[in-house]
């Protein structure tokens, strides 16, 4: 039984490197006679692992020391709700909606305050990043929210938008460590892990460290006010353990890879291969403007459902898993993450070549 080449969106590939490692230490953690999954949260070991996984992703970021790094759980998704629970002091934010998970924390937001929707491209089904240099930004608004790399879409704002001097939260789930990243310019970043950085359970939140106060909406939970866990270094209750640990080799994995500048080199290469290829064919297109296009989830078409559905069936027997395009938009999609080898998608790309000779 050999891997296979899995471009799920996620949870998703993981670099080889960093399962091998943590096979073997499976059973015996460093000479402490038990796995991390069975160690305290409380324990030196575990300390060690998490303050390093801190460290290296300070390192890799260049996180300035006025910004709080929290390990989460309860996935993106309930950061939809924690951002406003905590952050809309006015009751008001505006947010760019440029697909499924921009707009299901807009509505989430709707719960807490006045969400103001200042700019979507659903008017084309989310293909294209609207305009944002000059957008209508709220006077009163506590935040400007975007969702950085549109996983199901496959766009991805190449400039951050103009928020006329209010602080911007970015979701970058599906971009966290493919590039740089500026911090100073994010009042807030953060994203689930499970799309390039480790395993689910995990979602990491980079907050300036001014936001992160008890002035938060009447009746948040404990558990869901940022203080709690800066406060506490992620520590305030049994952190996910085991997940937090793999993030830690993934982020020692890109420090040897040369850090964020190669990964970024390294990830335009790749998804060059593959839009060159699709600009190029006759059968396959990409359903993205090309000046929006994310480097990480590459979404394509045949033009004909039975195609798509032949092609899934067929690229799947050959060894290239999870190529299906998210349910709600049909086709393909190539989530091409960080831990995704080259010889990946060289694979992918002459597969698709040999498909479109024979169905072209
Ligand atoms: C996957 C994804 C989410 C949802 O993540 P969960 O951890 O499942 O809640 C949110 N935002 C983006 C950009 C995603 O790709």
């Amino acid at each position: 039984m050999g891997r296979v080449y899995n471009f799920s969106a996620g949870p998703a590939v993981l670099p080889e490197e960093v399962l091998r490692e943590a096979a073997a230490e499976m059973l015996d953690y460093r000479g402490t006679g038990m796995s991390v999954m069975e160690m305290s949260h409380r324990s030196k070991a575990f300390e060690g692992i998490i303050g390093e996984a801190e460290q290296d992703l300070r390192d890799l970021l260049a996180i300035p020391a006025n910004y709080k790094v929290m390990f989460l759980q309860g996935g993106a998704s309930q950061q939809f709700a924690m951002i406003p629970m905590n952050l809309m002091k006015n009751r008001v934010a505006d947010y760019i909606v440029t697909g499924q998970w921009a707009k299901k924390a807009y509505s989430e937001a709707q719960k807490y305050g006045k969400a103001n929707k200042i700019a979507s491209s659903e008017d084309k089904t989310f293909s294209y990043i609207p305009d944002c240099s000059d957008l209508p930004i709220s006077p009163d608004a506590d935040y400007v929210y975007i969702c950085e790399n549109n996983t199901i879409y496959g766009t991805k704002f190449k400039t951050l938008p103009n928020t006329k001097g209010k602080d911007l939260v970015a979701d970058v789930s599906s971009c966290f460590l493919s590039e740089p990243a500026d911090i100073t310019k994010y009042a807030v970043m953060y994203g689930g892990v499970q799309k390039n950085i480790g395993p689910a359970g995990v979602v990491i939140v980079i907050m300036r460290e001014d936001l992160i106060t008890e002035d938060v909406l009447p009746g948040t939970p404990t558990m869901l006010q940022y203080k709690t866990h800066a406060d506490a270094g992620s520590l305030y209750n049994t952190p996910p353990a085991y997940g937090i640990y793999i993030c830690g080799k993934v982020f020692k994995w890109i420090k040897k890879q040369g850090g964020l500048a190669a990964m970024k080199e390294i990830n335009e290469k790749k998804a060059k291969i593959l839009y060159d290829f699709l600009d190029s064919s006759s059968l396959f297109k990409g359903t993205v403007r090309k000046e929006d296009r994310s480097i990480m989830n590459v979404p394509f078409v045949t033009g004909s459902a039975e195609l798509d559905a032949k092609f899934v069936a067929e690229s799947k027997a050959a060894g290239l898993e999870n190529l299906k395009g998210h349910r709600t938009v049909g086709g393909m999609r190539a989530s091409i993450y960080n831990a995704m080898p080259m010889a990946g998608v060289e694979k992918l790309v002459a597969f698709m070549k040999d498909f479109e000779a024979k169905n072209g």
